[in-house]
């Protein structure tokens, strides 16, 4: 096993858009002379990889949700304290935005003149690579898989498999990204079960393309948020003979609220009134737009269709035969049991158990000594300002975790420019250097975690970590 890297240093777990965006906005500060720790780059297969089409969440052809212009410096308000390094930075970011992108790439006229459509998730992962590749000479890019995350005190060690082996390196702080686990993970999938994932990589469509070629065919599609959806609309138009049973645990496919009032929330939850909102509204707003609801745009192409039937029911058990999958289903009116075809588990995804799956047993025992909880720990009500993890000395970013204690677009690509001022400017405002530049009213509205101090304090100091 080798072992690198000494001093301050971030690793980020992945290289998706938030990455992307951290790695950007970092390079942006850099260049304007601030000083900000050694980012290391750690992903297991290329840059984007979950929107490309070859190995991700969608084939590639399959529509961007969020307008593309809420790209890696949306929405351009990076507040250092002073106009003029605000205006910079924002100039700046507009060198790594979807238009810029569009123009050097040759297709901002062709955009424009087609009505500015949803570009496909491949043109978005064409995008973030494109970024990624300026500010690649400010970024350690390693290939490798994160296996495990160690908390020591002031420290991380992140453990990775590459095709050179193990490697371990000490970080002072660990970025994690990425959409969690499937509740099929670590179990096998058949020819006839397969995941949000599993369901769009090229073998499965051929396979599929094969068992789906009878005019009345029937898939089960598990779940009712936009991964469910988007697989519904897709067996719908790629097999015109296949009928789809779409179990919902309330039989009810909600749409997503995509309001002017909705939207801001995401975009600037501090001055929307998030933090104003109790635990219970919150929550609330997260089922109305984001958590078990589809976009209007897929279900308007779900319902042209009309080959679906929306069943009521908790999938449980599912039996695999030769011919066909037996699901299990609880209703309020007992259990019955729905036989298929082939059925595609898209009931979401949880991130909590990803993070918790990395974590190594001293570290585990550490989060549930101090939580009290025997279970995953609540890392969501434990969010602070910068996005971390309150209380932690080593941090740990979980952007994808803060929508309840931050905001409901940091979990999302809504508002990717905050989200890494959120994670950066704390580190650029407390150096010594640049602290002659801001003013001490604002210092220390950036200083990390104190949005946060109504939270519960997790006291995983050096000390009491019993390290
Ligand atoms: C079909 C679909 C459509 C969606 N559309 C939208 C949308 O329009 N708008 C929106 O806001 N959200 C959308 N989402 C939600 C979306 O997944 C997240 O908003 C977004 O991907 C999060 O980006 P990210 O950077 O956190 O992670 P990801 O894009 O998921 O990137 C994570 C990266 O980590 C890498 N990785 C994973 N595990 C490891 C490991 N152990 N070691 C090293 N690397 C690893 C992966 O290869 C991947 O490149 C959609 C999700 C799905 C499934």
């Amino acid at each position: 096993m080798s072992t690198h890297g000494f001093g301050k240093q971030l690793v980020a777990l992945g290289c998706g858009p938030k990455t992307v965006a951290l790695a950007v906005k970092r390079h942006v500060l850099r260049q304007m002379g601030f000083s900000l720790p050694r980012l290391i780059v750690i992903e297991k297969q290329e840059v984007g990889a979950h929107w490309k089409g070859d190995d991700g969440f969608t084939d590639g052809r399959q529509l961007l949700g969020t307008s593309p212009e809420k790209d890696l410096g949306f929405p351009y308000q990076t507040d250092l304290g002073s106009p003029e390094f605000n205006e910079k930075v924002a100039a700046a970011m507009l060198g790594f935005s979807w238009s810029s992108f569009l123009i050097q790439t040759g297709r901002m006229a062709q955009w424009v003149d087609q009505g500015q459509k949803a570009p496909p998730h491949s043109l978005w992962q064409a995008y973030l690579s494109w970024a990624f590749s300026r500010v690649k000479e400010s970024v350690d890019f390693r290939l490798g898989t994160v296996t495990s995350l160690s908390l020591r005190g002031s420290f991380w060690q992140v453990k990775y498999e590459s095709d050179e082996g193990t490697s371990q390196i000490r970080a002072d702080g660990v970025f994690l990204s990425g959409v969690g686990d499937s509740h099929l993970e670590g179990r096998e999938c058949s020819s006839r079960v397969h995941t949000d994932r599993s369901y769009w990589s090229r073998q499965n469509r051929e396979q599929l393309k094969e068992q789906l070629k009878g005019s009345m065919s029937r898939v089960a599609v598990i779940g009712a948020g936009e991964s469910a959806g988007t697989v519904v609309a897709d067996l719908l138009s790629r097999y015109p003979g296949v009928h789809v049973d779409w179990i919902c645990e309330a039989g009810l496919v909600h749409s997503r609220g995509e309001s002017p009032f909705e939207n801001r929330m995401y975009t600037d939850p501090e001055n929307s009134g998030w933090h104003e909102l109790s635990l219970a509204q919150k929550r609330e707003f997260i089922e109305r737009t984001d958590r078990g609801v589809v976009s209007p745009a897929v279900l308007a192409q779900i319902s042209s269709f009309g080959r679906v039937n929306v069943v009521r029911g908790r999938a449980g058990c599912i039996r695999t035969g030769a011919e066909n999958v037996t699901i299990s289903l609880e209703t309020n009116g007992g259990k019955r049991e729905l036989v298929t075809e082939s059925v595609v588990v898209a009931s979401g995804r949880n991130l909590k158990r990803f993070v918790w799956r990395l974590f190594d047993e001293q570290t585990k025992h550490q989060f549930l000594n101090s939580c009290k909880e025997d279970s995953y720990p609540p890392f969501e009500h434990m969010i602070g300002r910068d996005l971390s993890v309150s209380g932690l000395e080593a941090k740990l970013y979980l952007p994808g975790l803060a929508s309840l204690n931050q905001g409901p677009g940091f979990a999302n690509l809504s508002c990717l420019g905050s989200l890494s001022d959120r994670v950066c400017l704390p580190e650029v405002l407390h150096r010594s250097e640049t602290k002659s530049l801001v003013t001490r009213k604002f210092a220390s509205r950036h200083k990390a975690g104190s949005r946060a101090s109504h939270l519960r304090q997790v006291p995983l100091s050096h000390s009491n970590a019993g390290v």
